[in-house]
């Protein structure tokens, strides 16, 4: 856990990091959609749009792109969570088709649902731990 000293030389006290945390932290916070440096800001302004900077730690977070990764890692996710469930449905032919053309597509849009965010939080957390400049900061 990384060492945290509060700077009460303002009125608006801000903690401030002086070490970086170790990466399974970073992840872990960023999955949990927190800052990956404080875990206590939020890491999304929008469903998501990462925020600028951190509101808590101010750590800048806005520069950070995690582009194709995070649709790729939701569709990996997905796949392998939801495909073996249909094809053990079809094959036992549990459901009614009127049923499984409702219900596969619809689990589908919830699951990427919810793990999108989460997957691009993961990518956003292993490119801040790696200190990678993102591609909108030279
Ligand atoms: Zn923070």
């Amino acid at each position: 856990m990384a060492e945290q000293e509060i700077d009460d030389s303002n009125e608006n006290s801000v903690i401030r990091h002086s070490g970086r945390t170790d990466r399974k932290n970073a992840i872990f916070r960023a999955v949990n959609l927190r800052c990956p440096n404080c875990g206590s800001g939020k890491l999304f302004r929008a469903y998501l749009k990462p925020m600028d900077i951190c509101s808590v730690c101010g750590e800048p977070l806005g520069h950070l792109r995690s582009d194709d990764a995070a649709p790729w890692l939701t569709i990996l996710l997905v796949g392998h969570i939801l495909v073996p469930i249909m094809v053990a449905s079809e094959a036992s032919d549990i459901l009614p088709m009127a049923m499984s053309l409702l219900i596969w597509p619809a689990a589908a849009i919830i699951l990427v649902s919810l793990i999108l965010p989460r997957a691009k939080a993961i990518i956003l957390g292993m490119i801040w731990f790696e200190n990678a400049p993102g591609s909108e900061r030279q």
